[in-house]
Protein backbone atom coordinates (compact mmCIF):
# COMPACT_ATOMS: atom_id res chain seq x y z
CA UNK A 1 0.00 0.00 0.00
CA UNK A 2 1.69 3.63 -0.81
CA UNK A 3 0.94 7.00 0.43
CA UNK A 4 -1.88 7.81 -1.68
CA UNK A 5 -3.34 4.69 -0.56
CA UNK A 6 -3.35 5.20 2.94
CA UNK A 7 -4.45 9.01 3.27
CA UNK A 8 -8.30 7.89 2.21
CA UNK A 9 -8.90 5.24 4.53
CA UNK A 10 -7.12 6.98 7.30
CA UNK A 11 -9.64 10.13 6.65
CA UNK A 12 -12.26 7.22 7.17
CA UNK A 13 -10.90 6.61 10.20
CA UNK A 14 -9.29 3.16 9.43
CA UNK A 15 -7.52 1.35 12.11
CA UNK A 16 -5.82 -0.55 10.50
CA UNK A 17 -4.26 2.47 7.96
CA UNK A 18 -3.36 4.27 10.65
CA UNK A 19 -1.26 1.95 11.96
CA UNK A 20 0.45 0.95 9.23
CA UNK A 21 0.58 4.91 8.84
CA UNK A 22 1.85 5.55 12.38
CA UNK A 23 5.03 2.57 11.55
CA UNK A 24 5.65 4.47 8.54
CA UNK A 25 6.40 7.39 10.87
CA UNK A 26 8.39 5.27 13.10
CA UNK A 27 10.23 3.93 10.87
CA UNK A 28 14.07 4.57 10.44
CA UNK A 29 14.33 3.96 6.47
CA UNK A 30 14.63 6.90 4.24
CA UNK A 31 12.14 5.80 1.94
CA UNK A 32 9.72 5.49 4.63
CA UNK A 33 10.52 8.46 6.14
CA UNK A 34 9.96 10.25 2.80
CA UNK A 35 6.19 8.44 2.38
CA UNK A 36 5.80 9.58 5.62
CA UNK A 37 6.16 12.99 5.35
CA UNK A 38 4.10 12.68 1.64
CA UNK A 39 1.57 11.42 3.66
CA UNK A 40 1.71 13.91 6.69
CA UNK A 41 1.95 16.44 3.95
CA UNK A 42 -1.75 15.50 2.39
CA UNK A 43 -3.45 14.85 5.15
CA UNK A 44 -2.13 18.61 6.74
CA UNK A 45 -4.97 20.57 8.16
CA UNK A 46 -7.81 17.98 7.51
CA UNK A 47 -9.53 15.86 10.07
CA UNK A 48 -10.84 16.96 13.59
CA UNK A 49 -8.97 18.82 16.21
CA UNK A 50 -9.09 16.44 18.65
CA UNK A 51 -8.47 17.12 22.78
CA UNK A 52 -5.25 16.14 23.39
CA UNK A 53 -4.65 15.06 26.75
CA UNK A 54 -1.43 13.95 28.63
CA UNK A 55 -1.43 11.84 31.48
CA UNK A 56 1.70 10.90 33.53
CA UNK A 57 2.31 8.67 36.43
CA UNK A 58 5.04 6.53 38.17
CA UNK A 59 4.70 2.47 36.94
CA UNK A 60 2.02 1.30 39.77
CA UNK A 61 0.20 4.19 40.14
CA UNK A 62 -2.67 2.93 38.40
CA UNK A 63 -2.02 4.31 34.20
CA UNK A 64 -3.54 1.59 32.65
CA UNK A 65 -6.20 0.52 34.40
CA UNK A 66 -7.54 4.34 34.66
CA UNK A 67 -7.03 4.65 30.85
CA UNK A 68 -8.91 1.61 30.37
CA UNK A 69 -11.80 2.40 32.27
CA UNK A 70 -11.77 6.16 31.47
CA UNK A 71 -11.45 5.21 27.71
CA UNK A 72 -14.17 2.73 27.69
CA UNK A 73 -16.65 5.92 29.20
CA UNK A 74 -15.33 8.13 26.89
CA UNK A 75 -16.15 5.76 23.66
CA UNK A 76 -19.58 5.17 25.74
CA UNK A 77 -20.56 8.81 24.46
CA UNK A 78 -19.32 8.00 21.59
CA UNK A 79 -16.37 9.72 21.38
CA UNK A 80 -13.35 8.22 19.12
CA UNK A 81 -10.43 7.88 21.28
CA UNK A 82 -6.33 6.69 20.96
CA UNK A 83 -4.01 6.28 23.54
CA UNK A 84 0.03 7.07 22.12
CA UNK A 85 2.37 6.02 24.89
CA UNK A 86 6.01 7.82 25.27
CA UNK A 87 8.43 6.15 26.96
CA UNK A 88 12.15 7.17 26.26
CA UNK A 89 13.37 4.11 28.31
CA UNK A 90 12.02 1.45 25.42
CA UNK A 91 14.61 2.59 23.69
CA UNK A 92 17.10 0.85 26.43
CA UNK A 93 15.46 -1.69 28.04
CA UNK A 94 14.33 -2.55 24.20
CA UNK A 95 10.66 -3.19 25.14
CA UNK A 96 7.66 -1.18 26.35
CA UNK A 97 5.25 -1.88 28.83
CA UNK A 98 3.58 1.15 28.54
CA UNK A 99 0.31 1.61 25.94
CA UNK A 100 0.67 -2.30 26.04
CA UNK A 101 -2.38 -3.43 24.45
CA UNK A 102 -2.52 -6.15 26.80
CA UNK A 103 -2.60 -3.83 29.48
CA UNK A 104 -5.77 -2.25 28.41
CA UNK A 105 -7.68 -5.20 27.17
CA UNK A 106 -10.88 -4.18 26.90
CA UNK A 107 -10.65 -0.66 25.07
CA UNK A 108 -8.15 -2.10 22.43
CA UNK A 109 -11.63 -4.37 21.82
CA UNK A 110 -12.99 -1.53 21.84
CA UNK A 111 -13.72 -0.33 17.62
CA UNK A 112 -13.69 3.11 18.87
CA UNK A 113 -10.62 3.17 20.60
CA UNK A 114 -7.08 2.59 19.12
CA UNK A 115 -3.96 1.73 21.57
CA UNK A 116 -0.85 2.14 20.18
CA UNK A 117 2.79 1.25 22.55
CA UNK A 118 6.15 3.25 22.85
CA UNK A 119 8.17 2.35 19.85
CA UNK A 120 12.03 1.32 20.48
CA UNK A 121 13.41 4.57 19.71
CA UNK A 122 17.57 5.71 20.18
CA UNK A 123 16.56 9.23 21.16
CA UNK A 124 14.62 11.79 22.81
CA UNK A 125 14.00 13.93 19.69
CA UNK A 126 13.34 10.75 17.57
CA UNK A 127 10.48 9.83 20.13
CA UNK A 128 9.13 13.93 20.14
CA UNK A 129 8.77 13.68 15.82
CA UNK A 130 6.74 10.36 15.89
CA UNK A 131 4.60 11.38 18.98
CA UNK A 132 3.67 14.55 17.10
CA UNK A 133 3.06 12.67 13.69
CA UNK A 134 1.40 10.58 15.35
CA UNK A 135 -1.16 12.95 16.82
CA UNK A 136 -1.95 14.35 13.53
CA UNK A 137 -2.57 10.93 12.18
CA UNK A 138 -4.92 10.42 14.69
CA UNK A 139 -6.76 13.49 14.60
CA UNK A 140 -6.94 12.63 10.36
CA UNK A 141 -8.76 9.76 11.29
CA UNK A 142 -11.50 11.36 13.54
CA UNK A 143 -10.34 10.75 17.05
CA UNK A 144 -11.93 13.03 19.32
CA UNK A 145 -9.60 12.44 22.19
CA UNK A 146 -5.65 11.85 22.07
CA UNK A 147 -4.38 10.56 25.21
CA UNK A 148 -0.40 10.31 25.07
CA UNK A 149 0.67 8.51 28.14
CA UNK A 150 3.95 8.53 29.71
CA UNK A 151 5.90 7.59 32.44
CA UNK A 152 6.55 10.27 35.04
CA UNK A 153 10.46 10.80 35.28
CA UNK A 154 11.19 14.00 34.10
CA UNK A 155 12.34 14.85 30.60
CA UNK A 156 9.56 12.68 28.57
CA UNK A 157 7.12 14.78 30.47
CA UNK A 158 8.30 18.18 29.61
CA UNK A 159 8.20 17.01 25.91
CA UNK A 160 4.53 15.36 25.74
CA UNK A 161 3.29 19.24 27.31
CA UNK A 162 4.74 20.78 24.38
CA UNK A 163 2.21 18.94 22.13
CA UNK A 164 -0.77 18.96 24.48
CA UNK A 165 -3.41 20.72 25.33
CA UNK A 166 -4.23 19.35 28.75
CA UNK A 167 -1.85 17.88 31.36
CA UNK A 168 -2.89 15.50 33.86
CA UNK A 169 -0.87 13.71 36.43
CA UNK A 170 -2.08 10.94 38.25
CA UNK A 171 -0.86 10.18 41.67
CA UNK A 172 -0.70 7.31 44.40
CA UNK A 173 -2.25 7.74 47.68
CA UNK A 174 0.17 8.98 50.76
CA UNK A 175 3.66 9.52 49.94
CA UNK A 176 5.15 13.02 49.19
CA UNK A 177 6.53 14.14 46.14
CA UNK A 178 9.91 12.68 47.02
CA UNK A 179 8.05 9.19 47.49
CA UNK A 180 6.40 9.13 44.79
CA UNK A 181 9.20 10.22 42.66
CA UNK A 182 7.36 13.27 40.79
CA UNK A 183 9.84 15.80 39.88
CA UNK A 184 8.31 19.77 41.30
CA UNK A 185 8.58 20.83 38.06
CA UNK A 186 6.33 17.68 36.67
CA UNK A 187 3.58 19.17 39.43
CA UNK A 188 3.90 22.42 38.38
CA UNK A 189 3.17 21.29 34.46
CA UNK A 190 -0.13 19.75 35.61
CA UNK A 191 -3.70 21.35 35.02
CA UNK A 192 -5.28 18.42 36.88
CA UNK A 193 -3.67 16.21 39.11
CA UNK A 194 -5.95 12.37 39.99
CA UNK A 195 -5.08 10.87 43.05
CA UNK A 196 -5.92 7.41 42.21
CA UNK A 197 -7.11 4.18 44.15
CA UNK A 198 -9.81 6.55 45.96
CA UNK A 199 -11.61 3.55 47.35
CA UNK A 200 -11.75 1.26 49.98
CA UNK A 201 -8.79 1.08 53.00
CA UNK A 202 -6.62 3.79 50.67
CA UNK A 203 -9.91 6.66 50.61
CA UNK A 204 -8.97 8.25 53.58
CA UNK A 205 -5.68 8.70 52.46
CA UNK A 206 -6.41 9.42 48.91
CA UNK A 207 -8.46 12.40 50.44
CA UNK A 208 -5.84 13.77 52.70
CA UNK A 209 -3.57 13.75 49.78
CA UNK A 210 -6.05 15.58 47.75
CA UNK A 211 -5.94 17.95 50.17
CA UNK A 212 -2.07 18.22 50.08
CA UNK A 213 -1.77 18.89 46.43
CA UNK A 214 -4.60 21.24 46.76
CA UNK A 215 -2.64 23.28 49.31
CA UNK A 216 0.42 23.06 46.92
CA UNK A 217 -1.11 23.81 43.98
CA UNK A 218 -2.60 27.14 45.57
CA UNK A 219 0.71 27.92 46.50
CA UNK A 220 2.32 27.92 42.63
CA UNK A 221 2.29 31.50 40.53
CA UNK A 222 -0.98 32.01 38.70
CA UNK A 223 -0.99 30.92 35.34
CA UNK A 224 -2.81 32.95 32.49
CA UNK A 225 -3.92 30.04 30.54
CA UNK A 226 -5.69 28.79 34.04
CA UNK A 227 -9.34 29.93 35.02
CA UNK A 228 -10.73 30.24 38.68
CA UNK A 229 -9.58 27.36 40.55
CA UNK A 230 -6.99 25.35 38.66
CA UNK A 231 -4.79 23.59 38.12
CA UNK A 232 -6.92 21.22 40.64
CA UNK A 233 -6.36 18.19 42.65
CA UNK A 234 -9.53 15.55 42.67
CA UNK A 235 -10.08 12.09 43.80
CA UNK A 236 -10.58 9.08 41.43
CA UNK A 237 -10.35 5.51 41.49
CA UNK A 238 -9.66 3.67 38.05
CA UNK A 239 -10.73 0.71 39.57
CA UNK A 240 -14.21 1.80 41.41
CA UNK A 241 -14.79 3.82 38.26
CA UNK A 242 -15.70 6.44 40.81
CA UNK A 243 -14.84 10.27 40.03
CA UNK A 244 -14.10 9.38 36.74
CA UNK A 245 -17.14 11.63 35.20
CA UNK A 246 -16.28 14.40 37.28
CA UNK A 247 -12.12 13.98 35.87
CA UNK A 248 -13.52 14.54 32.14
CA UNK A 249 -15.82 17.59 33.37
CA UNK A 250 -13.24 19.06 34.66
CA UNK A 251 -10.61 18.30 31.76
CA UNK A 252 -13.25 19.14 29.34
CA UNK A 253 -14.37 22.36 31.04
CA UNK A 254 -10.63 23.97 31.27
CA UNK A 255 -10.50 23.34 27.75
CA UNK A 256 -13.85 25.11 27.04
CA UNK A 257 -12.37 28.15 28.91
CA UNK A 258 -8.76 28.06 27.34
CA UNK A 259 -10.87 27.55 23.38
CA UNK A 260 -13.10 30.81 24.42
CA UNK A 261 -10.27 32.80 26.23
CA UNK A 262 -8.20 31.91 23.10
CA UNK A 263 -5.24 30.27 24.80
CA UNK A 264 -6.32 27.09 23.07
CA UNK A 265 -5.16 28.32 19.56
CA UNK A 266 -2.56 30.37 21.26
CA UNK A 267 -0.63 27.20 22.76
CA UNK A 268 -1.37 25.50 19.72
CA UNK A 269 0.68 27.79 17.56
CA UNK A 270 3.18 28.48 20.02
CA UNK A 271 3.78 24.62 20.16
CA UNK A 272 4.01 24.16 15.91
CA UNK A 273 6.24 26.88 16.29
CA UNK A 274 8.13 25.27 18.82
CA UNK A 275 8.31 22.00 16.71
CA UNK A 276 9.65 23.50 13.76
CA UNK A 277 12.44 24.99 15.37
CA UNK A 278 13.14 21.82 16.90
CA UNK A 279 12.97 20.20 13.52
CA UNK A 280 15.55 23.02 12.22
CA UNK A 281 17.90 22.17 14.94
CA UNK A 282 17.45 18.59 14.69
CA UNK A 283 17.96 18.81 11.28
CA UNK A 284 21.39 20.51 11.59
CA UNK A 285 22.39 18.18 13.89
CA UNK A 286 21.68 15.08 11.88
CA UNK A 287 24.20 16.96 8.91
CA UNK A 288 26.71 17.87 11.51
CA UNK A 289 26.33 13.97 11.98
CA UNK A 290 26.02 12.89 8.06
CA UNK A 291 28.20 14.90 6.88
CA UNK A 292 31.93 13.12 6.78
CA UNK A 293 33.68 15.83 6.12
CA UNK A 294 31.77 18.17 8.61
CA UNK A 295 31.99 15.27 11.31
CA UNK A 296 35.86 14.84 11.14
CA UNK A 297 35.75 18.80 11.45
CA UNK A 298 33.78 18.45 14.34
CA UNK A 299 35.82 15.86 16.10
CA UNK A 300 39.36 17.93 15.35
CA UNK A 301 37.95 20.73 16.65
CA UNK A 302 36.39 19.06 19.93
CA UNK A 303 39.71 17.50 20.67
CA UNK A 304 41.84 21.22 19.80
CA UNK A 305 38.95 22.09 22.56
CA UNK A 306 39.41 19.18 25.08
CA UNK A 307 43.41 19.49 24.82
CA UNK A 308 42.69 23.18 25.73
CA UNK A 309 44.06 24.57 22.24
CA UNK A 310 41.34 26.06 21.77
CA UNK A 311 38.57 28.32 23.48
CA UNK A 312 34.81 26.44 23.12
CA UNK A 313 33.31 29.39 21.58
CA UNK A 314 35.84 30.45 19.22
CA UNK A 315 36.14 26.32 17.58
CA UNK A 316 31.71 26.53 17.72
CA UNK A 317 32.28 29.80 15.57
CA UNK A 318 34.50 28.37 13.34
CA UNK A 319 32.39 25.34 13.35
CA UNK A 320 29.40 27.41 12.54
CA UNK A 321 31.38 29.42 9.24
CA UNK A 322 32.32 26.45 7.95
CA UNK A 323 28.42 25.98 7.95
CA UNK A 324 27.66 28.66 6.09
CA UNK A 325 29.27 27.24 3.06
P1 LIG B 1 0.48 1.51 35.81
O1 LIG B 1 1.79 0.85 36.01
O2 LIG B 1 0.54 2.95 36.19
O3 LIG B 1 -0.10 1.31 34.45
O4 LIG B 1 -0.53 0.86 36.88
P2 LIG B 1 -1.62 -0.30 36.70
O5 LIG B 1 -2.83 0.22 36.02
O6 LIG B 1 -0.97 -1.50 36.11
O7 LIG B 1 -2.03 -0.57 38.21
C1 LIG B 1 -1.10 -0.97 39.18
C2 LIG B 1 -1.84 -1.68 40.30
O8 LIG B 1 -2.72 -0.78 40.96
C3 LIG B 1 -2.69 -2.84 39.81
O9 LIG B 1 -2.59 -3.88 40.74
C4 LIG B 1 -4.08 -2.26 39.79
O10 LIG B 1 -5.09 -3.24 39.98
C5 LIG B 1 -4.03 -1.29 40.96
N1 LIG B 1 -4.98 -0.19 40.76
C6 LIG B 1 -5.12 0.59 39.67
N2 LIG B 1 -6.10 1.48 39.85
C7 LIG B 1 -6.59 1.27 41.09
C8 LIG B 1 -7.65 1.88 41.85
O11 LIG B 1 -8.33 2.82 41.45
N3 LIG B 1 -7.85 1.40 43.12
C9 LIG B 1 -7.12 0.37 43.63
N4 LIG B 1 -7.41 -0.01 44.85
N5 LIG B 1 -6.15 -0.22 42.93
C10 LIG B 1 -5.89 0.20 41.67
Amino acid sequence: MTAADLAPRILEGDRRALARAITLVESGRADHRAQAAELLDTLAGVGRQALRIGLSGTPGVGKSTFIEAFGLRLTGQGLRVAVLAVDPSSARSGGSILGDKTRMEQLSRDPNAFIRPSPSQTHLGGVARRTREAVSLCEAAQFDVVLIETVGVGQSETLVAEMVDLFVLLMAPGGGDELQGVKRGIMEMADIILVNKADGDLKPAAMRTVADYAGALHLLRKRPQDPEGFPKALPVSALSQDGLDKAWEEMTALADWRRAQGHFETRRAEQARHWFEAEVREGLLARLREDPQIRAQMQALGTAVAEGDSAPAAAAARMLALLRD
